[in-house]
């Protein structure tokens, strides 16, 4: 996308800094639990729900290829009871069967040695459907239209929990084919990974039967049931569906065209077509809150699919689109190629994340992509560009390489993070800036097609992207993929258009980091001239030429992953010419300031000096990352004396892009207006805005006769102030029309308010609900965090979460279970709650949240030494613009 022309290239691949030791895939060699002497090849599992106490009975036969005999099976089951196992008809003895929740695995000692060859292997078991989004699991929700009370079944595996559905041999690299059957009652619709190839009546329901998968990995296996309704649509010979709640399907018509749209573009972008006869993007109204990549049956938490033109926003729409891109890159990177082990869960989302965001801008240049503050659904979650989110992190003591030692069930469950996601994204959209956009993409259609329908390693993808650059990928890539953290660069301007540029390791809060070295591929433009590129291999490095008034930029359009801190004269320079920049170096100088402030690099007068420098703008990126930076401090000074002083100063920065927008959507507006006011309302509401709070009220009012008056962008910022300021009445009024609305997103928008009173009896009201059943389980568990977050009482949010701990876990899926505890703390600033939450880790949290703890500990400490180091920075920049 951003590529620049290769003639430019000045390469010096002199050394490799870093070696890259990882090998390609090879089946016997890649980590996991299970001996690798069976290999399972075909599944044929029948599933027979009890909807009456949340059980299933199931039987499974398993034709395996043993190339050595053997004397044992040894596959996963977590929670399932084995009722009987037989191995080509024979029937093993009960004593012969051992399961063992602790080690997830099953052992199958066989009366005599297994003869190399074929075999069957027969199981009948039973097994629980649980309430959260772990295996088989059921949610219950409000029908649209009647709001009778309605229960439906999903399943969520990724990343161990096939193991809790059938036996399995459930790591990635064992691919086989599976054949699912289902019973379910006769108004249901059942869905799974491929079309149904035969359906029957039978005594208390219909038993639906599924063709069989090509071979892939055990973990994305679905299946789906319910009242369900469908709208389709067709690219060539694959048929795509968008399957919701009965009433809903309609509501999936933009998901639908946006589909097929992202169909044909990856079917060329691969090289490879879509290789199921169908896709199915099935919206699910509970057990967890995001999307699940399932071959040719992709899981959506509905209010990421489903959109309905009356009442979403323009941030949901965007969301949507983004999120699909994201899960059908998988059906390539994930599905038919997948990672051998979860060491390498980065190949998967780093790649989706990034050819997602790359096929969304494609299509919709307007959004600025690569800018969008995201808004995770996970409130704990950082906010920001999805870039800046993974550098704040990966500044820290506590980050990780984006390649790590998995070993453990939990670990792999906790390698879903920023680092892997968004560093991984990020790298490789600098990659390809630097191969360039076609060679790049003829790297992953080589990988593709030598891997199809296999496992690979990250050491594959860099031999296909060699192959097609004839450049040392793999010697590059090492520094970023193999060390944790990344590098900050230096620029000095020396005498005769000399640049000396010296890097070392970035860093915040993390004082005795071993020194790394990276092979940086540097951008760099002397403004107003075509852009260059240099492979910096070294400490040091020297640009030549650049005359001594000229502007210098680097890191061209921010999207490389480091950061630059430029001399004195540089920066004045570039403070001269912020006009001629493109609103991506700006927001490029405005997140490096930032963190340099954050570094204790630089003093806050250089960020806030930048800003008050800025042209005037309506741009949605470069107004959010102001927004960011205030939200935090206004998040920091809650209590403090200062604060007020400060939110003084905040609005006087805001409000000038507000007068300019007005409250009311103009026919003539660009398309990111909308979302651009709603998040001004959202943050002047927080820095108590009297107009603002005024004009929601009285917008209020209006909503309240006739909902159609509020447009939806404005609905979740405008009704979150009318939370944060509610009375009793108030807040009754809220939490009706929360449990009303059947609306996912109108929901989300009512208790997304009730978090946000201030008033400590109204934030106890609004905890409880956590622990009813009005919210889908995810919701429920957020809602407390949102209320640690918006409600200015995490004192009163951690005393609650703490008394109903286990109530809560119960509701946290697996992705979810190490950090849910920890991430309360994140917006502490006070050193003594690190000692809390380490003390309270120690009596009454596993070992496996020790990783997501430190996190937390290292956050409290940033935040307070912080507080401590800006505060009368701060309040001395003010006073000075505050004098006459
Ligand atoms: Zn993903």
């Amino acid at each position: 996308m951003r590529a620049l022309p290769l003639a430019l290239l000045v390469l010096f691949l002199v050394s490799s800094l870093v070696r890259a030791v990882e090998k390609p895939f090879n089946f016997n060699e890649t980590p996991g639990k299970l001996p690798k002497e069976v290999m399972p090849v075909e599944y044929a599992i029948r599933i027979v729900p009890n909807l009456d106490n949340f059980t299933f009975a199931g039987s499974e036969i398993v034709k395996l290829n043993v190339p050595k005999p053997v004397r044992q099976l040894v596959l996963n089951a977590l929670e399932v009871k084995i009722e009987g196992a037989s191995v080509d008809g024979k029937e093993l003895p009960l004593s012969a069967i051992k399961t063992d929740d602790e080690t997830e695995l099953l052992t199958l000692t066989l009366p005599s040695e297994l003869a190399a060859g074929d075999h069957a292997l027969t199981l009948r078991f039973t097994g629980k459907i649980n309430q959260q989004g772990q295996g088989l699991f059921y949610m219950l929700y409000q029908e649209h239209g009647s709001g009778a009370r309605k229960v439906m079944l999903g399943t969520q595996f990724e990343a161990t929990d096939a193991r809790r559905f059938f036996p399995c041999w459930d790591e990635p690299a064992f691919r086989a084919r599976f054949q699912l059957t289902v019973v379910v009652p006769e108004n249901w619709l059942a869905v799974s990974n491929m079309p149904i190839e035969s359906e029957k009546k039978i005594a208390g329901g219909k038993e639906v039967h599924f063709s069989p998968t090509p071979p892939m990995s055990s973990y994305l296996n679905v299946f789906v049931a319910g009242e369900l309704d469908f709208i389709e649509s067709r690219v060539g010979p694959t048929q795509i569906r968008v399957i919701a709640t009965k009433g809903k399907a309609e509501q999936g018509r933009y998901a639908l065209e946006s589909s097929t749209q992202i169909l044909k573009y990856y079917n060329d972008y691969f090289g490879v077509p879509y290789p199921l006869p169908k896709l199915d993007q099935i919206a699910i109204p509970g057990g967890f809150g995001g999307a699940m990549e399932n071959w040719g049956g992709i899981t959506y938490y509905e209010s990421a699919l489903l959109f309905d033109p009356k009442s979403s926003s323009a941030e949901t729409k965007q969301n949507i689109y983004e999120v699909i891109a994201h899960e059908m890159a998988h059906m390539w990177f994930g599905d038919l190629v997948t990672m051998a082990w979860w060491d390498n869960l980065w190949l998967n989302e780093g790649f989706a994340s990034w050819m997602g965001s790359k096929c969304t801008a494609h299509f919709n240049p307007q959004w600025e992509v690569w800018l969008a503050r995201e808004l995770p659904r996970d409130p704990t979650r950082r906010t920001g560009i999805a870039k800046e989110a993974a550098m704040e992190g990966d500044a820290r003591s506590t980050t990780h390489p984006i390649q790590q030692r998995i070993e453990t069930e939990t670990e792999a469950n906790s390698a879903f993070d920023d680092i892997t996601y968004k560093k991984g994204q990020s790298f490789l959209r600098m990659l390809e800036s630097f191969l360039g956009e076609d060679v790049f993409r003829n790297g992953v259609r080589r990988y593709i097609a030598a891997h199809k329908y296999s496992n690979t390693t990250t050491a594959d993808l860099w031999n296909a992207l060699s192959e097609a650059s004839s450049k040392s990928v793999g010697e590059i890539a090492a520094g970023w993929t193999e060390q944790p953290g990344f590098p900050i660069v230096n620029v000095k301007r020396e005498a005769d258009g000399k640049v000396r540029l010296t890097q070392e390791r970035f860093r915040v809060n993390f004082k005795k980091a071993p020194p790394l070295l990276w092979q940086i591929p540097l951008t760099y433009s002397v403004v107003g001239e075509t852009p260059a590129t240099l492979l910096m291999t070294d400490k040091t490095a020297a640009l030549k030429n650049i005359p001594t008034d000229r502007v210098l930029k680097l890191n061209v359009n921010g999207a490389g992953n480091y950061r630059v801190e430029y001399d004195q004269p540089s920066w004045e320079l570039l403070l001269k010419s912020l006009p001629k920049l493109s609103v991506e170096d700006r927001v490029n100088l405005m997140s490096d300031a930032w963190a340099l402030v954050q570094a204790g690099r630089a003093p806050v007068s250089l960020y806030f000096g930048l800003i008050e420098k800025l042209p005037p703008s309506t741009d949605l990126a470069e107004c959010e990352q102001i927004i960011n930076v205030l939200d935090f401090m206004n998040g920091l000074l809650v209590g403090s004396s200062e604060r007020e002083k400060f939110q003084r100063y905040a609005r006087s920065l805001l409000r000038p892009t507000f007068a300019t927008l007005g409250w009311e959507p103009r026919p003539d507006e660009p398309s990111n207006a909308g979302r651009l006011r709603a998040s001004l309302i959202s943050a002047l509401g927080d820095l108590n805005d009297p107009e603002i709070i005024a004009g929601s009220r009285e917008r209020f009012d209006k909503y309240l006769a006739d909902p159609a008056s509020l447009p939806p962008d404005l609905r979740g910022p405008v009704l979150a102030v009318i939370g944060s300021d509610a009375d009793e009445k108030t807040w009754n009024k809220l939490h009706e029309l929360g449990l009303k609305t059947t609306s996912s997103e109108d929901k989300q928008n009512y208790y997304g308010a009730l978090a946000c009173a201030t008033d400590p009896k109204l934030v106890k009201k609004t905890l409880a609900i956590a622990l009813t059943d009005e919210l889908p389980t995810s919701r429920a568990t957020f809602l407390v965090s949102r209320v640690a977050r918006d409600s200015g009482h995490l004192d009163i949010a951690w005393e609650f979460a703490a008394a109903n701990m286990k109530a809560l876990l119960a509701k946290v899926d697996a992705a979810g279970a190490n950090r849910y505890a920890p991430s309360l703390f994140t917006f502490f600033s006070d050193s003594l709650r690190a000692e809390e939450l380490k003390n309270y880790a120690k009596k009454n949290l596993p070992q496996a949240s020790a990783p997501e703890v430190a996190k937390a500990v290292d956050e409290i400490e940033f935040r307070a030494e912080f507080k401590k180091r800006v505060t009368s920075q701060l309040n001395a920049w003010i006073d000075r613009k505050e004098q006459p």
